[in-house]
């Protein structure tokens, strides 16, 4: 068996770990046997049609701009018919950001999103930069925020969250991320999954499923994951 993993846009949007969430989804993939092969898609590059999990991560404004230009049109309909088709994606941030319907920079013109996600986005006054734990349908979630953009969710989009401690989506309504199909946007770095292994698996199952329907992946022993994961959900809590 194999996994298709399609990173987005691996040298303009990688800050604050992201790339470990690639590191883990094939790590994890391959310690069941399954062969993982990473496929970066870069600024005129097209959406391979065999991708089983997307991974979107953060940026600065300066390289949204280029990104939210490049899946303007055609790519960007590409990724979305991927999502609808069944393929899984994780997207951080500033790639969250631009997979709603539009990002408002502080400064420049407002950025078009794909609308993948039903929400939106725009630079607020204050940069909610801190740990974050969050209460979601994969249980307690732990990862790391720094983000300007304040995103509000439209009825179409649930959110991955309830926020504990840090400040989410936009730090008033308690929401953190947005969860479309087997789609997660979230505003949790750090990297992600490495502190929450769950979350890899279920898009690394639903990835799969895809193609070969249900797949049930084998358990592994997550001793130091689960440890990690403690140990930063702690220091979350004391450093709130
Ligand atoms: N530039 C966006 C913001 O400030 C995203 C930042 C990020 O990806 N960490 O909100």
């Amino acid at each position: 068996m194999r996994l298709t993993i399609g990173w987005l846009y691996p040298t303009k949007m990688n800050i604050y770990g992201d790339r470990g969430n690639v590191i883990v989804l094939a790590r994890r993939a391959r310690w069941r046997g399954i062969d993982p092969e990473v496929k970066a898609i870069g600024i005129g590059e097209p959406i391979p049609p065999d991708v089983d999990v997307f991974f979107f991560g953060g940026g600065q404004d300066q390289e949204q701009i280029a990104v939210s230009a490049d899946l303007r049109g055609a790519k960007g309909e590409a990724l979305k018919a991927a999502v609808e088709e069944g393929a899984a994606l994780l997207a951080v941030c500033g790639g969250y950001q631009l997979l709603g319907h539009e990002y408002r920079p502080h400064a420049g013109e407002p950025l078009p999103g794909i609308g993948l996600f039903d929400l939106t986005t725009a630079a607020g006054h204050e940069r909610f930069i801190g740990n974050v734990v969050i209460d979601s349908e994969w249980g307690e979630l732990v990862g790391f925020e720094n983000h300007s953009g304040l995103t509000y969710l439209g009825s179409g989009a649930r959110p991955l969250g309830r926020v504990r401690v840090g400040r989410g989506n936009n730090g008033k309504d308690g929401t953190e991320g947005a969860v479309y199909r087997h789609a997660i946007g979230c505003y949790l770095h750090g990297s992600l999954l490495p502190k929450n292994p769950v979350v890899a698996d279920w898009l690394i199952a639903a990835g799969l499923g895809r193609r070969s329907g249900p797949v049930a992946l084998s358990p592994i022993k997550d001793d130091m994951e689960l440890i990690a994961h403690a140990s930063a959900v702690e220091r979350a809590v004391k450093t709130h």
